[in-house]
């Protein structure tokens, strides 16, 4: 079983992980996907959590993992077709995550119509954070997020720029999913995607929820 940390030291056992894609304008544009449509969400399995202290593994059967940092949303209470007003109600708190993908396997997904499963949710898919209690967040709609490769910036953005914000999200998830405590949701990920290599070092930061490293095994 996976369990992630509510700081100080709570631990929840990780339900399922719900992704967010194409929330960014700018990383919409560089995928060349189309803009304005209702958010695409994809699910992880709970085995794609990866904790601080352990190495990403590349998959044999990539050729092209690509990084994707994004805000992380641990649900406490949960709930169904929850009103945008109440969005407070149903997390506990936020986090970092890296959505890793197999770009190369999600591409041929795409241009064959297949789901996105294996390059979304292999195993180890979910680098993640400690996460912090909503209370201790100013504003979840105005953090900093960055990724850096090997010292390099390579993400750079605020989460003022999601097309669908906070409230948004859980409204429009709850519709289709009973979000429950454990579930995570990736909020998705801003431009400047790109490959890792064995020997990369990955280093996140969110103002307010910290940092956190990864090594690329
Ligand atoms: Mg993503």
């Amino acid at each position: 079983m996976a369990f992630v940390t509510l700081l100080p030291d709570q631990n929840f056992i990780v339900g399922k992980i719900i992704g967010v894609g194409r929330n960014y304008t700018e990383h919409v544009k560089e995928m060349g996907a189309e803009k304005n449509q209702p958010p695409v969400l994809f699910l992880k399995p709970p085995t794609a959590i990866l904790h601080i202290g352990n190495p990403i593994r590349l998959p044999v059967y990539s050729k092209d993992v690509h990084y994707e940092v994004e805000l992380a949303l641990l649900i406490g209470k949960g709930g169904k077709e929850i009103r945008q007003k109440d969005w407070k109600k149903c997390l506990a708190g936020a986090g970092l995550a890296l959505d890793l993908t197999l770009r190369d396997l999600q591409n041929l997904a795409k241009e064959k119509g297949n789901p996105w499963s294996v390059s979304k949710g292999f195993d180890g898919s979910c680098p993640i954070s400690e996460f912090t209690p909503l209370e201790n967040i100013s504003n979840l709609n105005n953090l900093q997020i960055e990724l850096a490769v090997n010292n390099v910036t390579r993400q750079k953005a605020n989460t003022t720029e999601m097309i669908y914000q906070v409230d948004e999200l859980i409204a429009y998830i709850s519709k289709y999913f009973t979000l429950e405590p454990g579930d995570i949701i990736l909020t998705g990920t801003p431009a400047g995607v790109g490959k890792i290599i064995t020997g990369d070092t990955l280093r996140a930061r969110i103002s307010e929820l910290g940092e956190m490293e990864f090594k690329v095994a």
